[in-house]
């Protein structure tokens, strides 16, 4: 399987899986796509039934990283999935409706994210040796929250590997930035950097594009790399847990092999819910796909119109993690639906203008998958509220607007499918606004530590464990950077 930018697709560029996760952006500035989607069918699905989710991963791996034996994916399946996770990899609560919560955040950061960034540092180590690759890779992130301490955790004292992560100062949870600050591990950097998440993208974009960084980092036998979610190697893990829920829930005979199902993934970047397209298109039954965003809802804009306008304002919410004005991952949707050329076209008007729009028949092609809504943050504390007091099911703020969004799905289009809600982080990670949703009344200056264990009993859930172990931690990551002073930081790493 060979990967072509979404940019311009030319024999010469193609590229193999181990490349391509090492090198995360093509040069063109484009994002790696495989060059056809693999196909599976319902004998796929009944293969996979009865496997667990490692092994379920590594099969669906297979069909897109070629270049690895079915070995070597099996083994970073296992390492990824089989120790750092609470016991469940995945697990799907069954709530009303049809809805089904796939909860994706029962791994060591308590967010989806550790579902992708728990085995690619071990594809990219595996990419290394592949590719015989002498230099250290230096790994860049820009994160809204959860992607930073996810890649921490998962690179932390990787052989051969350094991890730079930046986050907006005011821009994350204070849980989010308790967890990256106390990061162990002896080949990690964090910084915090005054502005918004867009600025923090933006700034590690142009550090990668960046002539006289490249030079200056080859004179230290160093290279950049990517584990935002334009690297192909956080994308590809991601599709395996669609695929694989669709098995749980067959296993379950909640729905027969071959049912059609509706997926609705909380959005920011535009990676996890891509990732599910991904499915679709290789087969997996599924009707719609909805799209769901916070007050920072261009997406909602762009899928209903076409228009993708990000001259707007940036709204600071308590979904933090969805806070994002440049969906990166689109990119993606719009080379599969109109192709590199026009791809290249709208990706140069958007940093020209901050502004494109696509043509009618692009925009009815997207539109037979996609549906999207978006929740205020009204919307959001009040779903958070009423789920916990009619379903008992506490969901954090993000899962908290996907599930606006299948309920306005639900009496916009009255289907009877199941739908596949994904939560995306644990409660206990954004405690306060879930606390306060609720109805808590949090006297005086509670701390964040008092927060959870009124949560807790007041909820009768549990704490998960990395998050109540996090306040014993030191703290050893406290700059704050101007945004432009990233690249020297970078330089200075
Ligand atoms: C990253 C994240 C999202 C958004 O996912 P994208 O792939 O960026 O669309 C949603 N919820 C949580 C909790 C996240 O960490």
């Amino acid at each position: 399987m060979n990967y072509y930018s979404t940019r311009a697709k030319t024999k010469e560029n193609g590229k193999t899986a181990a490349q391509v996760i090492i090198k995360g952006l093509s040069d063109d500035g484009g994002l790696y796509m495989p060059e056809i989607i693999p196909r599976i069918d319902e004998n796929f699905i009944k293969t996979l039934c009865p496997l667990k989710y490692y092994e379920r991963a590594a099969k669906v791996l297979s069909l897109f990283l070629t270049d690895y034996t079915e070995e070597e994916l099996l083994s970073c399946a296992d390492k990824a999935y089989n120790y750092t996770f609470d016991g469940n990899t995945t697990k799907i609560s069954p709530l009303y409706d049809g809805v089904r919560m796939l909860e994706l955040w029962h791994g060591p950061t308590c967010a989806f994210k550790d579902m992708a960034l728990q085995i690619m540092p071990k594809l990219l180590s595996k990419a290394l040796e592949k590719t015989n690759e002498q230099k250290t890779a230096l790994i860049l992130v820009a994160t809204s929250g959860d992607t930073g301490k996810a890649a921490l955790e998962g690179y932390k004292d990787v052989k051969g590997v350094k991890i730079a992560v930046f986050y907006p100062q005011n821009g994350v949870s204070r849980m989010q930035k308790l967890q990256m600050a106390t990061q162990e591990g002896n080949n990690v950097s964090v910084f915090a950097i005054k502005g918004n998440f867009d600025d923090a993208q933006s700034g590690v974009k142009a550090i990668f594009l960046s002539e006289s960084v490249k030079k200056a980092l080859e004179e230290k036998n160093t290279f950049l790399s990517s584990a935002n979610s334009i690297n192909w190697g956080r994308l590809a893990p991601q599709i395996a847990y669609y695929i694989s829920a669709y098995c749980d829930l067959v296993n379950e005979k909640d729905i027969t092999n071959g049912e059609k199902v509706n997926i609705t993934v909380p959005t920011g970047n535009f990676g996890n819910i891509f990732a599910s397209y991904i499915a679709k298109l290789m087969g997996l039954p599924v009707n719609k796909l909805i799209c769901a965003s916070n007050s920072n809802n261009i997406l909602t804009d762009f899928l209903s119109t076409g228009v993708y306008d990000r001259n707007r304002r940036f709204y600071t919410t308590m979904s933090p993690s969805m806070d994002i004005l440049i969906s990166s991952n689109l990119e993606r949707l719009l080379y599969l639906v109109s192709g590199a050329e026009k791809t290249a076209f709208y990706m140069k008007e958007l940093s020209e203008k901050g502004r494109y729009e696509i043509d009618k028949s692009t925009l009815d092609k997207i539109k037979d998958t996609f549906c999207a809504y978006f929740a205020t943050e009204d919307e959001c504390r009040k779903t958070i509220k009423e789920t916990f007091e009619k379903q008992n099911y506490l969901c954090d703020t993000h899962t908290a607007v996907a599930m606006s969004a299948a309920e306005k799905f639900k009496n916009e289009h009255g289907c009877a499918k199941k739908n596949i809600v994904v939560s995306t982080a644990s409660p206990y990670k954004f405690a306060p606004d879930v606390a306060k949703s609720l109805g808590i009344e949090l006297k005086g200056e509670k701390t964040d530590e008092e927060i959870i264990k009124t949560l807790s009993e007041y909820t009768k859930t549990a704490v998960p464990k990395p998050i109540s172990e996090l306040f014993g931690k030191k703290i050893r990551f406290d700059a704050v950077l101007e945004k432009t002073q990233m690249q020297k930081a970078v330089l200075d790493l």
